[in-house]
């Protein structure tokens, strides 16, 4: 066996140890052995971040001018473009995710570093009308203060820059909480910080192996304004946190995203649509695209040809070049979605495709799923978070976006027609963050992310993932210098 990567978190601009000592290992999914030893940190060290973040914000990041951030921003995200292989390589190692997707990814990710480098600097207040001539008033935007991002294992870097980017725009500090499934990338990331030239204290990185350490840091009194992405029951408790404290929140949760394919669409298209929406990342994507709202009369015919292309899809090695699916990312993963099999079969569920673990590969493979279902079946209406479509038909387009809609989610969805009226029409009726009009999965650090419903408070992204993390300060001058009626102020 290979020897294990020692990868150390970092705090007040120091790698550091956890203060306890203690280290767990992080698994890779594909061999199914220990590839890094990770500091398990506790609440002491979550204390010590949050006061680093603290002192860094009261310190000289706190007068840094937009365009030093900017430039700090800028160089970061170059940094992550010069290091993608090797993030990309950890990311692989802790989620099983392909290596060609993740090298795509990471090349990315610099992008949403350079877009909030420009957001950076346009980050205006204003001057609202004044009741009284005798006043001048003008608002500032003022950064909110000590962030804490926390983030779930599936795309650690990706929805970790989604927060830590505009944050550092605005001027705040942050304190980062991977998810104990996949924290490698997050530090390999950390060690890239004092490079760009962020100053110590400003960017800090937690792990740890038990969630109450999430806990106490969404709950931490030293904390201004908290960041999550997760599943919709711990994102819940984290806003229930947040709210004692009066924090600010914001939330990207769960997902269960309708594709909704219409007689006339391209079935072709909207096949491959469909197999990047829920096969892609093995399906553990919160935009998951899992539930297929078909028309009964082209359902066989789309079914078919999802269930062919399913039936070609590469499992094995991540880092092969021409795997197409990896592993589902941790045990407990793969337990859950194997009990989402079982149940959708004891609900009769049609399996046109797939619908079992994938053991001739060892591991946790799960052959790329596709069912014919009932809207009421729990395959249909819960999350799987792993690669399995469930089909269900609509004869009209009303019941085709009463069938859309009814999921307590709204994260995500997909129509696919060739009418252009039609497209725009649902897209709009659909109660989701985001609408693809025969496409799927695209995002970009311009264009607003977040759920309706359960799937989230608030959004990540363009001007709007920015806006969480400043205050508005309103400044009122008087401008006579003389001596008022201390009863008719105002
Ligand atoms: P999770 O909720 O189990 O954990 C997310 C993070 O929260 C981890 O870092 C975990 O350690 C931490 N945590 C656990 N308990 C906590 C607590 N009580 N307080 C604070 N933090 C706590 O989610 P997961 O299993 O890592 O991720 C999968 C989920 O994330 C799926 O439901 C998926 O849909 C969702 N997700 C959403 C988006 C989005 O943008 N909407 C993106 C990716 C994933």
């Amino acid at each position: 066996m290979s020897e294990l990567e020692t990868l150390r978190m970092v705090i007040g601009g120091k790698p550091v140890d956890a203060i306890s000592g203690k280290t767990f290992e992080s698994q890779n999914p594909y061999t199914g052995q220990p590839w890094a030893v990770i500091p398990d940190g506790d609440t002491d060290d979550v204390d010590a971040a949050v006061a680093a973040a603290r002192s860094a914000f009261d310190g000289e990041w706190g007068s840094t001018t937009p365009f030093a951030r900017a430039a700090c921003l800028r160089r970061l995200g170059d940094l992550i473009t010069e290091n993608a292989e090797r993030l990309a390589r950890l990311e692989v190692n802790d989620s099983g995710k392909l290596y060609r997707e993740m090298l795509g990814q990471l090349n990315a990710l610099g992008g949403w570093y350079h877009y909030y480098a420009g957001l950076a600097t346009a980050i205006e207040g204003a001057q609202p009308p004044s009741p009284n001539p005798n006043y001048l008033v003008y608002t500032r935007r003022e950064p909110v203060g000590v962030v804490a991002a926390i983030t779930p294992w599936n795309s650690p870097l990706l929805l970790m820059s989604w927060k830590v980017a505009p944050a550092l725009a605005a001027g705040c500090t942050v304190v980062i909480k991977p998810s104990e499934h996949a924290p490698g990338s997050t530090l390999g990331f950390a060690e890239l910080i004092e490079q760009a030239g962020i100053p110590a204290g400003v960017v800090n990185v937690v792990t740890s192996l038990r969630g109450e350490v999430g806990a106490h840091l969404a709950a931490h009194p030293g904390v201004d304004k908290v960041a999550f992405t997760g599943s919709t029951a711990t994102g819940i408790k984290v806003g229930h946190a947040a709210m004692d404290n009066l924090n600010p929140v914001t939330l990207e949760l769960g997902g269960k995203s309708p594709q909704v394919v219409f007689p006339d669409a391209d079935l072709q298209a909207a096949a491959n649509g469909l197999v990047a929406g829920v096969f892609a990342a093995t399906g553990q994507t919160c935009m998951a695209g899992s539930r297929l709202v078909v028309h009964a009369d082209v359902h066989d015919e789309l079914v078919r040809l999802v269930a062919e292309r399913a039936s070609q899809i590469k499992l094995g090695d991540p880092f092969g070049e021409d795997t197409e699916m990896g592993p589902v990312a941790n045990g407990p993963q793969y337990e859950k979605v194997l009990g989402y099999l079982e149940t959708a079969r004891d609900e009769g569920a049609t399996i046109q495709y797939g619908g079992s673990a994938e053991e001739a590969l060892g591991g946790y493979f799960v052959k790329p799923t596709v069912l014919t279902v009932k809207p009421t079946d729990t395959v249909f209406r819960e999350e799987v978070f792993g690669p399995v479509l469930s089909a269900v038909t609509f004869t009209d387009e009303d019941e085709a976006v009463k069938l859309a809609n009814d999921t307590p989610y709204g994260l995500a969805g997909a129509v696919w027609t060739k009418d252009i009226h039609r497209g725009h029409r649902v897209a709009g009726r659909i109660r989701a963050g985001t609408v693809w009009i025969n496409a799927y999965r695209a995002v970009a650090p311009s264009v607003p992310f977040g759920g309706y419903k359960m799937s989230g408070l608030g959004r990540e992204n363009g001007h709007a993932g920015l806006e969480p993390y400043l205050e508005t300060k309103s400044v009122w001058v008087e401008l006579t210098g003389g001596t008022r009626d201390p009863f008719t102020l105002g």
